[in-house]
């Protein structure tokens, strides 16, 4: 049913997805480009739609004002009008989502009810020394805790709102089945937002996009509201709580040089939203950053358009080659290593090669098809031929890798997870990959209360921030899954801790 606050304006997700892919200059181009190709989209994609509030709707004051409508942003939203409050959502790209809707794994999450199902056994402090492990110990433990503490009801969370994640796979660094996705193995992003989105309208929140949030207020140390500009005019909006969720600084070529001049130049895998406004917003008013220089690299991303592959892939079982037709390290490893290894080749790249049967485990594979990334032959002989390696080599590795599935041992390299399956069934498979900027680790402090913290540890009263946008959880290399978990977990946490506050100190 539509609600009369709700503008008709209606965009095909997927399709926008697609023309924001390749954003990585940190300017507002894929708003012109996104809005001129809206109606295009409303006939080329039989995708999910998005509907926003119409901007006549924006009112003065609200209880919480959230900034960015990722998917923390909207976990945020979900739990304070639970709360009983009446929360807004502020977005400056025309279309909700950020890199959550470009998620293409899953979430991890341990002990739950679908991994208990499946026979899967995990525990929180096996996810938590998994993680702890993948970002070398540098991991905030509080938080790290808090995490893995609550993401099995996290998960519950979101199937009650008729989001089910109930496909497990690997992911690089788990030691057990423990990324959660969508019931058909598809990509999780497009679909959690859509059920965020869902309930977003069920509930009646207002979400404006193309509202460009510039500056959060404060007033005697508490915070205020925010200033938006929103159709190009600049507004005051008050707030007893500001929630920030704006995501991470992939996109900011200038904050990743700053911080990173090793990776100028990389491609980024992030969405053109992601520039670190909310962190700069912070920083203004005193808050503290943690971990800026962590920048994560992810290994398997195409060169000439900033294209994940997700590692989806990998955890379903493909494997690794270079240009000999040789497997070269352990493709499960944590994403820096692996990252690591391709860049050490002399040819710096590297192809993701597996078959048939994978890819209709892996739905993504559907879409890299479309987007005329995959190679693909009938025999392992006539693929190597195709990319240029020698048949003999490529088989032979092909034959080594499945005898090590068989015995579930591989000798060459140690791989210990994601052997379930061997690449037998043809047609055969190759994607030429290299590493690209995925992730920005760092960002605002916050503690388990979502509360922004400053450089003495005091929260600034009223102002909370959850997901990309904060640092420290990830230490200095984020696992695969993790995000998602992180902006479930602590996005809810931060609706509900605002709402507290609100409750306590509001109007
Ligand atoms: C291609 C890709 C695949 C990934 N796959 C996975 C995966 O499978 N599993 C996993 O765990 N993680 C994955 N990640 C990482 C994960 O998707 C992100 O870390 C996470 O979704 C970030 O969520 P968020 O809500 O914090 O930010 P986002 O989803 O990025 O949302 C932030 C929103 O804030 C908006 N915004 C920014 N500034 C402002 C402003 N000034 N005013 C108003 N709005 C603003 C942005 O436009 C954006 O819409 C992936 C990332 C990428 C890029």
């Amino acid at each position: 049913m539509k609600k009369s606050g709700w503008s008709k304006w209606v965009i095909g997700a997927a399709s926008l997805l697609l023309l924001s892919a390749c954003g990585a200059d940190g300017g507002t181009k894929a708003s012109s480009s996104a809005a001129s190709s809206s109606s295009e989209s409303e006939v080329t994609s039989g995708a999910s739609q998005q509907e926003y509030t119409d901007p006549a709707e924006l009112k003065d004051q609200y209880d919480i004002v959230i900034v960015g409508a990722g998917g923390a942003g909207m976990a945020a939203s979900l739990s304070a009008k639970d709360a009983g409050m009446n929360p807004v959502i502020l977005e400056k790209m025309p279309i909700a989502g950020g890199n959550t809707l470009k998620s293409s794994g899953g979430m991890n999450a341990s002990e739950t009810k679908f991994q208990e199902a499946q026979g899967i056994e995990d525990s929180n402090e096996q996810f938590f020394e998994d993680t702890l492990k993948g970002g070398k110990g540098t991991n905030d433990q509080e938080l790290l805790h808090y995490l893995v503490d609550n993401s099995a009801s996290a998960i519950d969370w979101l199937d009650s709102m008729g989001i089910t994640l109930d496909n497990i796979s690997y992911s690089g660094g788990a030691s057990v089945k423990r990324i959660h996705r969508p019931h058909d193995g598809s990509a999780v992003g497009t679909y959690l937002v859509d059920g965020l989105l869902r309930n977003i309208h069920e509930q009646e929140i207002p979400l404006f996009v193309n509202a460009d949030v510039t500056k959060i207020n404060e007033t005697d140390g508490k915070v205020t509201g925010v200033n938006v500009k929103i159709n190009g005019e600049e507004k005051e909006i008050a707030g007893d709580a500001v929630v920030v969720t704006t995501g991470g600084f992939g996109s900011n070529k200038e904050l990743i040089e700053k911080y990173r001049p090793d990776l100028k130049g990389y491609v980024s895998t992030t969405s053109e939203g992601s520039t670190g406004d909310g962190i700069k917003m912070i920083e203004e008013l005193g808050g503290a950053t943690v971990d800026m220089d962590q920048i994560q690299v992810h290994p398997t991303v195409v060169q000439d358009t900033g294209m994940l592959i997700s590692e989806t892939v990998r955890g379903e079982g493909a494997i690794l080659v270079n240009q000999q037709g040789e497997r070269f390290y352990n493709e499960l490893e944590t994403r820096d290593n692996v990252s690591a290894a391709i860049t050490d080749l002399p040819e710096s790249y590297a192809y993701l090669i597996f078959d048939n049967a994978l890819a209709g485990r892996a739905k993504q594979v559907d879409y890299y098809k479309e987007q005329g990334v995959v190679v693909e032959a009938d025999t392992i002989e006539a693929l190597a031929e195709k990319i240029d390696v020698d048949p003999a080599t490529l088989k032979k590795t092909l034959d080594t890798w499945n005898q090590a599935v068989a015995d579930k041992a591989d000798k060459d390299f140690g791989r210990e997870t994601a052997m379930d399956y061997d690449l037998t069934e043809g047609p055969f498979y190759a994607i030429q990959i290299a590493p690209g900027i995925h992730h920005t680790m760092g960002g605002v402090k916050i503690n388990t209360k979502t509360q922004v913290l400053k450089e003495d540890g005091t929260p600034i009263t009223g102002l909370y921030a959850a997901g990309e946008v904060t640092g420290g959880i990830h230490g200095q290399n984020r696992i695969g899954g993790n995000a998602v978990a992180d902006i479930m977990v602590f996005g809810r946490q931060a609706g509900a801790q605002s709402s507290d506050y609100v409750k306590e100190n509001g109007k």
